[in-house]
This record gives C-alpha cells, sequence and structure tokens, in this order.
C-alpha cells in the first residue's frame, strides 16, 4: 500500500526501505525493493510480512542490493495470498525489468492468457506481473522498442483499473518510469536527485518540493530531471507544490 522510487547520488537501499518504514501507517502484507547499480545489475528482495522481515533477509548477507536507482513497495495484497513469490517487485522472464503495483490491474486474466499463450511462464498469482511481462516484451519488440517510457506509456493503454506503477529496466540506469490512473502518484524534486511515491511522506524528510500527476500521466524521472506526460503522449497537467506540514 506504498509506492517509492529513488534516482541520485545516494544509495538507494536505505532511502527506498526509509520510505516504506514512513508509509507503515497505511498497512500492508508484504515488502520488496529492487535496486539498480550503473554496471546494470539489478538486485530484488521481497519478503512477506512486516518490513523487519525483509530488512532481516537483506541484512542476512543473502542479497547484496548497492546501487543508486531502487524503488520499494508494501503490498496489501488483492489478487494472489501474502506470501513472498507474490510480494513485488515482479520481474519478467530475464530478471531485467523490475515492476511495483499499487491498485488492481482488472483485465489481468486476459493480459495473463496472451502472454501464456506465448509462451511466458508467470511465477505469481498477481495481477501485477503481467505488467512486468508487457513492458519487457514492448521494450524488446514492440513500436516503441528501446524506448522506456513510451513502452510504459503503451502498456498503461492497455491496462483498465486502478494502479500506481514504477518500473526499472536493468538497461537505463538512473531512470524510473512511473504512471497513475486512479491512484496516487507524487514526484519529490531534490537537489541531483529525485523521489516518486504513493505519498510525500515518504521523501518529506529529504525533499518539500512535490509535483502531483493528473490522471493518466506518466513520469520519467532521472537525477536532475523530470518530464510528465500523458498516456497518449499529449500535454500533460500536473501541479507543483511545497509541502509545508510538521514531520
Ligand atoms: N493488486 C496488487 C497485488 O495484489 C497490488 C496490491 C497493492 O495495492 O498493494 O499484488
Amino acid at each position: 500500500c506504498g509506492i517509492i522510487g529513488y534516482v541520485g547520488s545516494r544509495q538507494a537501499l536505505p532511502l527506498v526501505l526509509e520510505g516504506l518504514r514512513r508509509m507503515e501507517y497505511r498497512g500492508y502484507d508484504s515488502a520488496g525493493v529492487a535496486i539498480l547499480d550503473n554496471d546494470g545489475d539489478l538486485g530484488v528482495a521481497r519478503k512477506a510480512g512486516v518490513l523487519a522481515n525483509l530488512e532481516r533477509l537483506i541484512d542476512g548477507g543473502s542479497v547484496a542490493l548497492p546501487g543508486s536507482t531502487g524503488i520499494g513497495h508494501t503490498r496489501w495484497a488483492t489478487h494472489g495470498a501474502p506470501t513472498d513469490r507474490n510480494a513485488h517487485p515482479h520481474r519478467d522472464t530475464s530478471g531485467r525489468v523490475a515492476v511495483i503495483h499499487n491498485g488492481i490491474i482488472e483485465n489481468f486474466s486476459p493480459l495473463r492468457a496472451e502472454l501464456e499463450a506465448a509462451g511466458v511462464e508467470l511465477t505469481s498469482d498477481t495481477d501485477t506481473e503481467v505488467v512486468a511481462h508487457l513492458l519487457a516484451r514492448e521494450y524488446n519488440s514492440g513500436t516503441a522498442a528501446g524506448n522506456l517510457p513510451a513502452s510504459m506509456a503503451a502498456v498503461c493503454a492497455r491496462l483498465l483499473g486502478a494502479f500506481t506503477l514504477v518500473a526499472t529496466h536493468a538497461d537505463v540506469p538512473n531512470v524510473l518510469v512511473a504512471a497513475r490512473r486512479n491512484s496516487p502518484l507524487v514526484i519529490g524534486v531534490g537537489a541531483g536527485e529525485m523521489f516518486v511515491a504513493s505519498d510525500v511522506a515518504a521523501f518529506i524528510t529529504h525533499t518539500r518540493e512535490a509535483v502531483e500527476l493528473g490522471q493518466d500521466q506518466l513520469v520519467v524521472i532521472t537525477p536532475d530531471t523530470y518530464e510528465v506526460s500523458s498516456f497518449t503522449g499529449g500535454d500533460a497537467d500536473f501541479r507543483a507544490f511545497h509541502v509545508d506540514w510538521d514531520t
């Protein structure tokens, strides 16, 4: 029930975990992170239960998660039991794309069937996993192949329901793509670093400059830039604001 993404020059893992901690009040049943380094190594850790379970898994050293591009998720299961394998992030078969999602993809069932018919093996019971596979396929061989934001827009155009999505691709370090429909998404604009989150609480200790996305919009963040567009590629109306409440 919480989403955070970071690109910048600091190590992403502690910032992502802190963001998840600050959104714990929203409630959740599982948590996970994906961290990408500049060599294109994408590490993922995910665990059912409280955030401390995930932190134990990471501290246990079974996964090394260096890198300054990262995403983190707390899940409130709607499709698939709250188990380790259903925890986000979800990846495509190559493991180079990782996606987190809050909300419900209502048409996941025909999309799943389409992927299975194409020989894709799904490894979770979630509605979310289809997005990782569709995005990877779109990026590899779609009309906007090699263009992550355009590939994401093409995938979003096929989804029904409510979603805040954030995706990372191992081919594209220092970039995150996020999208929203009927579910919140806010950008946190730092100095040489950028956040995306479902709630300003996730990044409030690092920046108070925020941008709220409108409906059916997508944003690409890099350490120094954010670029908002609509799923259809047209102009996007978004709102910049200063968060002035106390932490
Ligand atoms: N529908 C997704 C799932 O069950 C995301 C749930 C959420 O909002 O955390 O995995």
